[in-house]
């Protein structure tokens, strides 16, 4: 057997514990946001059918032409795979389970995708998104709220430099006479085509405006325009939303050639983008699918969401300087003899008891290579606990930052005498 240390897998990261400290401060900023705007939390499996996948984000896509981690469950032969989003099952989980009888629903939910990409800064084999859905809301002002709930959220995690880019992929009519357009227009250019474009020019020529081929920008930019066949109805929603957002102050440029990567958008789509992360620059995308539910086995109903990429958005966090916050941690136990031992479990146990964090030093050694890594912990005062004080059933209490004097406490006071100093 080979001794070799093994490596995770490709794409695949450990978040270590430094950087685990901002991970927890932007899932409960986000989570008190989320709260903010009435929307409750769900959480599916991270494996599913892969015909839910085929179904819902359409089987001529980058996701499930090339992206997708499906195998077959050896035990029963059945087709499964790993999300690679997570709108399909937060649809599926709100199908099966009856939550949009009568009922519209704010859903989000958080947590790991998987999608087989080549490896780069900002694009992962193993990401994590936060997804916000409303299922069974028609009007443009959920739209709107969506949007404005990101703008709220940029704010409280104090990042700047994100634009909003909007567009309206308009409905099924619209989508259809612009499609013949498009393969029209591509049809006579098929020399400029790549790989990807030609395979696609019949099955799905809509995607082809989503090319990150540099090579084929140009003939995308001068491509027939969406915008250009969109329904009253649909125009009016946009007009609608737009109205909204500028009430609000917020920012935005409507980009005709936005399609997102993924077939089940109509209407509303939109991303917010940043500059400061080299190509990977999208940290948050989303819009309308009025078309899902009921594609995925539902009563027809209309919904909106969006999905952020986590990974992104710390990194720009930590691109505009918003550094790792320390773990916390209140006082760190140092403690030498049997009878100080005893008694430092005692004074850990009644700390906490208060609410406090405490570590108590396991493991041994001198006084002063405790001392050393009570100042090198986030505590805020340590404990000392000889002979003296256990004698005396007391501790030493000495602040690690800000100075102020060590002094005695006796076991009675300690909870009061701690809380004073980490006010
Ligand atoms: P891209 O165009 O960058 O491939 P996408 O259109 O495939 O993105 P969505 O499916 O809309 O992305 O996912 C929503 C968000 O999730 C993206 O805007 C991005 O922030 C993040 N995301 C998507 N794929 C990855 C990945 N492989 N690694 C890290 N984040 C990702
Ligand atoms: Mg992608």
């Amino acid at each position: 057997m080979s001794n070799e240390t093994l490596q995770a897998v490709r794409g695949m990261n450990d978040i270590l514990p430094d950087e685990a400290q901002l991970w927890l401060w932007f899932e409960d900023t986000v989570r008190d946001w989320l709260e903010s705007y009435g929307y409750r939390n769900i959480r599916m499996p991270l494996v599913e059918p892969t015909a839910l996948f085929k179904r819902a984000i359409g089987e001529v896509t980058d996701i499930v032409e090339k992206e997708m981690y499906s195998f077959e469950d050896s035990l029963n032969g059945d087709q499964l795979t790993l999300r690679p989003e997570g709108t399909a099952s937060c649809v599926r989980a709100a199908l099966q389970h009856n939550l949009l009888y009568n009922a519209p629903q704010r859903l989000y939910y958080g947590g790991a995708m998987f999608r087989h990409e080549r490896p780069q800064k900002g694009r992962y084999r193993q990401f994590h998104q936060v997804g916000v859905e409303a299922l069974g809301f028609a009007g443009p002002d959920i739209d709107a709220e969506q949007i404005v709930m990101c703008a709220r959220l940029w704010k409280k995690l104090g990042i700047g430099d994100v634009a909003l880019q909007i567009n309206s992929l308009g409905d099924a009519a619209s989508r259809q006479r612009h499609r013949e357009k498009l393969i029209a227009y591509f049809e006579q250019r098929k020399d400029a085509l790549d790989a990807d474009a030609l395979r696609r020019l019949h099955s799905n020529p809509l995607r082809i405006l989503d090319t990150k081929n540099p090579a084929m920008q140009e003939l995308v930019s001068a491509a027939p325009r969406l915008m250009d066949e969109l329904e009253e109805d649909a125009i009016g929603h946009f007009e609608a939303v737009q109205a909204i957002l500028k009430r609000h102050g917020i920012a935005f440029e409507i980009n005709p050639r936005l399609v997102r990567g993924l077939d089940y958008y109509n209407r509303t789509v939109f991303e917010w983008v940043t500059t400061r992360l080299g190509a990977q620059g999208t940290i948050c995308a989303g819009g309308r699918y009025d078309g899902l539910i009921e594609q995925i086995g539902g009563k027809p109903a209309p919904a909106c969401g969006f999905a952020m990429g986590v990974e992104r958005l710390l990194a720009l966090l930590q691109e505009s300087g918003v550094q790792n916050p320390a773990a916390p941690l209140d006082v760190y136990v140092v403690h030498q003899g049997e009878q100080a031992q005893s008694l430092a479990w005692r004074a850990a146990e009644n700390l906490r008891d208060g609410g406090l964090r405490v570590l108590l030093h396991c493991g041994g050694g001198s006084f002063k290579s405790q001392m050393k890594k009570a100042d090198g912990s986030a505590a805020v005062c340590a404990i000392i606990i000889g002979d003296d004080e256990a004698a005396a059933n007391a501790v030493t209490l000495k602040p690690l930052r800000g100075g102020g004097e060590q002094q005695r406490v006796g076991m009675d006071d300690l909870q009061q005498k701690v809380r004073e100093l980490i006010m």
